[in-house]
């Protein structure tokens, strides 16, 4: 039997799983990253983790057939990276090659929401697909694209940045520093501040008796919850949410034709409410040909996913 290692190196922690050669994670764990410490204790660390988890199945080394992380950042060749969304750590290193020198084992890299992507597309919703575009709905919007079960990761490493198709013309301020991004409407943020400038003239709803006038408390999921109780305020951002999210992946859906959209991620968990708009406002924005057979389908794999992605890096590319 082979075996392969996901890392889903985050923020604050890092995911690490062994995986036998269908995919299955066998052990896991999660550490702290403290990346304050630098590149190399960092990987150093990982590295032990592996190691001891290694142990713990009685995994021989010589079996270990490679290590596949994610990063949040733009990854390029799978192994260089162009930044950190997070660290403050040196850019244009090869950390492939690092973590190499490190384990003996043949390392991989990758974006962290095309590895989500490229692990959601072998292993989880869409299994069986060769093509699937699958969107990151959280604080931000990620995306990751899959054809002929190949990741696009781009020649610098932006490939699948969709979150940063442009929507409106001299729109909302998005993170990146452009206007009118597909992030700046449909992610977890953008839904908060469209939520928040209504509330500060309308005060007669469910969502402000909710937050019994608490804004500054107000979360994405607020919205959903008293849109699903019938309050009408709500009902509206629901639909304007749902408007730019079906505008977004009509785009993605008139460039790629892909057979599935994968959505993932906190707003996704929002489920059938948003979804609901969501079709019925692609039938304005896509092509209908896109439409033909296309899955919609919420993500399988919640936190594996980055895990799973590790090996598919490994059997897919
Ligand atoms: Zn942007």
């Amino acid at each position: 039997m082979k075996y392969f290692t996901g890392v889903d190196l985050g923020g604050t922690n890092t995911k690490i799983g062994i995986l036998n050669e269908n995919g299955e994670i066998l052990i896991k764990k999660s550490i702290k990253t403290l990346s304050e410490k630098g590149i190399v204790i960092t990987l150093k660390r990982i590295w032990q983790t592996i190691e001891s988890l290694m142990d713990k199945k009685n995994i021989d080394k010589k079996n270990m057939c490679g290590i596949g992380i994610g990063i949040p950042g733009p990854v390029i060749n799978q192994e260089i990276v162009g930044f950190f969304a997070n660290f403050d750590w040196e850019v244009d290193i090869n950390i492939s090659k690092l973590m190499e020198k490190i384990s003996g084992i043949q390392t991989k890299l990758e974006n962290d929401v095309n590895m989500i992507a490229i692990g959601e597309s072998m292993f989880g919703a869409g299994k069986g697909s060769a093509s699937s575009i699958t969107i990151a709905l959280g604080t931000g919007i990620g995306g990751g694209i899959v054809i002929n079960s190949k990741l696009i990761s781009g020649i610098n490493g932006a490939g699948g940045e969709i979150g940063h198709i442009k929507l409106v013309e001299n729109g909302k301020l998005c993170g990146c520093g452009q206007k009118g991004c597909f992030e700046a409407y449909a992610s977890a943020t953008g839904i908060v501040r469209e939520a928040r400038s209504r509330l500060a003239i309308n005060k007669k709803n469910l969502l402000y008796d909710s937050l019994k006038g608490n804004i500054e408390k107000l979360e994405a999921k607020d919205v959903f919850d008293c849109a699903k109780s019938g309050d009408e305020f709500s009902i509206e951002i629901v639909n304007y949410v749902g408007n730019y999210l079906g505008m977004g992946i009509g785009n993605l859906l008139n460039t790629i034709n892909p057979e599935i959209i994968i959505l993932s991620g906190g707003v996704a968990l929002s489920g059938e409410i948003l979804l609901e708009v969501v079709k019925k406002k692609l039938k304005q924005y896509a092509l209908p040909i896109t439409l033909k057979n296309l899955e919609i389908k919420l993500g399988e794999l919640g936190n594996d996913a980055g895990i799973k992605g590790g090996i598919a890096l490994f059997l897919t590319q």
